[in-house]
């Protein structure tokens, strides 16, 4: 029997979903207060020419360094941040940093590139959405071509309003992709219907693509799908060279992955664009 840090608690009667539920509360209330005290950062992976290897995009991920907590993992406090709606806020704040710093590489003289934003499913239900959208784009001077929003299949299921907010987007100029594609329940033909122009499948049928297993079947139908339907295919999680020589077989150029590069800050992200600028 374990005693817990209070001395007379005993841990190990503890109901494990109790120390969930704590881990719950305990990023809640600090999340509430993580924008002002600065505790968020952005984080950005390149996307790239799988063949050339030249950068043709960026993903933007967030970051939390809690004082408190240490590294919060966005897998594990976006979807709280999604119940308490603290998206919003949040979310607001990603859309502007990624527009506001791509507007800076641009004023610095380096290539231009797209960046991706992964929005929420709140904030894809936020009757506003497009007014902020606009609004940041204004603010920052970023020109709307720049600028990829994320959604998930899941946030489409509603046709109705799907077809309205992607049809108001496209009217910014803004593009859409369809993130994690495969993952959810919506079939290319229903995809076809709606105005995106991006498609990136998703890690776990690119992890251990080889020749032989079912995987790569997998991703070779989506590529071709794709392609019959004018989409952009992104492969995401590329880690190794027989993903990233099959991917190109297959058709397959764009690629995002640990081996071209984790997600980085911005000064390394410069680097890399000045780099290329060079060549
Ligand atoms: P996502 O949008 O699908 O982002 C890709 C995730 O895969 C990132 O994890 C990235 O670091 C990871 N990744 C990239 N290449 C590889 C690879 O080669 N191997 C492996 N194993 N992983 C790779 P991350 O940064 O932990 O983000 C996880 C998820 O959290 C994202 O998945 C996205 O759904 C969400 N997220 C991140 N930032 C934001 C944000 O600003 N807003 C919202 N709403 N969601 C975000
Ligand atoms: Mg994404
Ligand atoms: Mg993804
Ligand atoms: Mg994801």
């Amino acid at each position: 029997i374990a005693k817990g840090d209070g001395g007379n608690r005993l841990q190990f009667y503890e109901p494990r979903f109790h120390e969930q539920i704590h881990r719950k509360m305990d990023i809640e209330s600090r999340l509430r207060k993580a924008i002002e005290r600065k505790e968020f950062l952005l984080h950005f992976q390149p996307i790239l020419n799988g063949r050339d290897r030249i950068i043709t995009g960026l993903e933007c991920l967030i970051r939390w360094q809690s004082p408190e907590l240490g590294r919060v993992s966005p897998a594990e406090f976006i979807p709280i941040a999604e119940e308490t709606g603290l998206i919003h806020s949040i979310g607001e704040w990603v859309l502007l940093e990624a527009c506001r710093q791509n507007k800076r590489w641009q004023n610095e003289g380096l290539p231009k590139i797209p960046i991706a934003v992964n929005l929420s499913t709140q904030q894809f239900n936020d009757g506003k959405i497009i007014e902020r959208i606009e609004n940041i784009l204004n603010e920052t001077g970023l020109a709307a071509e720049y600028l990829v929003i994320e959604i998930t299949e899941s946030m489409t299921m509603n046709k109705h309003h799907a077809l309205t907010l992607l049809r108001n987007l496209k009217k910014l100029g803004v593009s859409i992709a369809i993130d994690d594609f495969g993952t959810g329940y919506s079939s290319l033909s229903y995809l076809s219907e709606l105005p995106i122009d991006k498609l990136k499948i998703d890690q776990s049928f690119v992890k251990g693509m080889d020749l032989h297993n079912v995987n790569a079947s997998i991703v070779n139908t989506i590529i071709t799908m794709a392609e019959n339907l004018n989409l952009q295919v992104i492969a995401e999680g590329v880690e190794t060279e027989e993903e990233c020589r099959l991917l190109l077989q297959y058709g397959c150029m764009t690629m995002q992955g640990y081996m071209f590069g984790h997600p980085m800050e911005s000064g390394a992200v410069s680097e890399l664009l000045a780099l290329e600028q060079l060549v």
